[in-house]
């Protein structure tokens, strides 16, 4: 038996599972731990029952959404935190029966039997992908194109409230634009598992549990809506159309995949258009706006074209440091990849295509058990457009390098300025240049420090991302909090001396402390565009 290691949040359970007994047939047989998250079972009689128990923290404020509790008020429990698997059967259907308290209720994804407090799950890898939320929780459901979906919300107190007509009436809307986009909804009913007071959100197979705080629902939703909507479109883009990398549930340490930059950023890019389409609170109010602020976030971070697109897809979960001195995040570079793929298959078809219908392709193609490669992405982008990108998935995903807006936007009509200014503290006074952290490794005690930037102070100062971090002006760095302390005493035009163990051997870099520039970009309706290139800009900035 087993416990599954999620790819990305392998939140290791299995140090918290206790009394493991086996009663077979024939008496009592014996579970032996042969690793953290396996155990052996001998009994005879080919069948036996297996009691564990799991400890869950009770805590429920200021808590990840997706983590597991449980209060005397009800808990969040279930996929990979609880269930332990037969090691060679993760094919194999089972059962889920829940006690509770009279007056509590139940919201899963996992499918209802004919005893209200027993649910199926046809596979281990749905019986992990489905969370439990139990306790005297408030609820409401709605459909779309007739498939029931639940909207279970636990709140902290009972005094706080908010307007749940006006939030089901946007989740509606959201889901709709899902709906419309490929066409059905992929699930045979849904479960939103809302949490007040929680931060974060996970993704399911038809669920999802979201921190959703209640001044949060309150305000103007955006917050909300633009989180939820991002899992929501995972529910395809990532639970259905997933990376080669993720195959079936496993217990042992889950390979990294190449493929985020397309699960997640292509997800940040519909988690915008959703909630544009359906004309519900976005942060940016025009499309342009949107692509501004994105490509500022590009330029702001060198490793988005420094480091190739697999690269920064492999590192968003690998070990701190992965990409050496540079800093990229695999959403951000992810989405600007796809909104220029969506502009060359809008050019290059005359607008009668665009990305939708790549990914509409994709879903039909890699939403079984086959995952897919970025090469499978490009043959599909291909397809689509009948033109070839080959060089561009050279130059940006499998490789690097910067991206020509210019020639891309250009396409569309539009162009970018973009300018170098003075980073600024909120008060207005130059902020300084600090892009380092610190950080640990997993089974290590030592703190290494973080280059962000070679081209940052601290790049220039000889340091590197993996350097064993000693001291700070004298003071030793004894965690990664002391490192950031140390660094916020000091003011503009301080000489700080940082003291590293590299591998020549002790080093002491001199920083002195200056400021830096940051990236600002404009995109603007280029002028003198031709009759396609306005006619594409048209159909792009109302989010068709
Ligand atoms: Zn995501």
């Amino acid at each position: 038996m087993a416990m599954v290691t999620h790819p990305e949040y392998d939140d290791r359970y299995w140090r918290f599972v206790e009394q493991v007994t086996v009663n077979g047939k024939n008496g009592r047989g014996t579970a032996t731990r042969e690793d953290s998250a396996l155990w052996r079972i001998i009994t005879s009689g080919k069948e036996a029952v297996l009691n564990y128990r799991v400890r869950f923290h009770s805590r429920e404020t200021f808590r990840e959404a997706w983590r597991p509790f449980l209060t005397s008020k009800g808990g969040l429990f279930g996929g990979p935190h609880s269930f332990m698997y037969v090691v060679g059967a993760t094919l194999a259907p089972s059962h889920v029966t829940i006690e509770i308290p009279q007056d509590w209720r139940i919201a899963t994804g996992l499918i209802p039997t004919s005893d209200p407090k027993t649910f199926f799950a046809s596979t281990v890898s749905v019986l992990v992908e489905s969370p439990i939320m139990v306790g005297s929780f408030k609820s409401w459901n709605f459909s779309v194109d007739g498939v029931p979906h639940h909207v279970a919300y636990w709140p902290l107190s009972s005094a706080a409230s908010f307007d749940s007509t006006a939030l089901l009436s946007n989740m509606q809307g959201m889901v709709q634009q899902g709906s419309l986009l490929f066409g059905r909804l992929p699930y045979r009913e849904y479960s939103f598992m809302l949490l007040d007071s929680s931060w974060g959100g996970l993704e399911h197979n038809n669920s999802v549990t979201l921190g959703a705080p209640v001044d949060h629902l309150q305000k103007d939703k955006k917050d909300f809506l633009n989180e939820l909507s991002h899992e929501y479109f995972h529910t395809w883009n990532l639970m259905r159309i997933h990376p080669v990398e993720y195959g079936d549930v496993n217990y042992k340490k889950q390979k990294l995949s190449r493929g985020l930059w397309w699960s997640e950023g292509l997800t940040l890019f519909y988690a915008d258009l959703l909630l544009r389409r359906g004309n519900l609170p976005v942060y940016d109010s025009l499309r342009i706006d949107h692509l501004e602020t994105l490509l500022k976030r590009y330029f702001n971070s060198p490793g988005h074209y420094k480091v190739s697109a697999e690269k920064v897809s492999e590192a968003a979960y690998g070990e701190t440091g992965m990409l050496g001195d540079y800093n990229a995040s695999t959403h951000v570079q992810g989405e600007v990849i796809g909104s220029m793929l969506d502009i060359i298959v809008r050019n290059a078809t005359n607008g009668r295509q665009s990305i939708d219908d790549v990914m509409r392709k994709m879903m039909e193609r890699y939403s079984g058990e086959k995952g897919f490669t970025s090469s499978n992405i490009e043959e599909v982008v291909e397809e689509v457009c009948g033109c070839d990108v080959t060089s561009f998935f050279n130059a940006h995903v499998k490789g690097a390098g910067i991206i020509d807006f210019d020639k891309y936007l250009s396409m569309i009509g539009l162009k970018k300025t973009l300018s170098w200014v003075d980073a600024l503290m909120d008060d207005g006074r130059p902020a300084i240049d600090l892009r380092t952290y610190a950080f640990q490794k997993e089974k290590d005690t030592a703190i290494y420090i973080a280059v962000m930037d070679p081209e940052s102070i601290w790049g220039k100062a000889g340091l590197h991302t993996g350097y064993h971090l000693i001291s700070v002006n004298d003071k030793p760095v004894k965690t990664t909090r002391d490192y950031r302390m140390y660094l916020a005493e000091s003011k503009m035009g301080d000489k700080v001396t940082v003291k590293v163990k590299r591998p020549t051997g002790l080093h002491s870099a001199s920083v002195i402390m200056t400021g830096y520039k940051r990236p600002e970009v404009i995109i603007e309706e280029m002028p003198g565009a031709t009759e396609k290139q306005r006619r594409l800009r048209k159909q792009w900035m109302e989010g068709n």
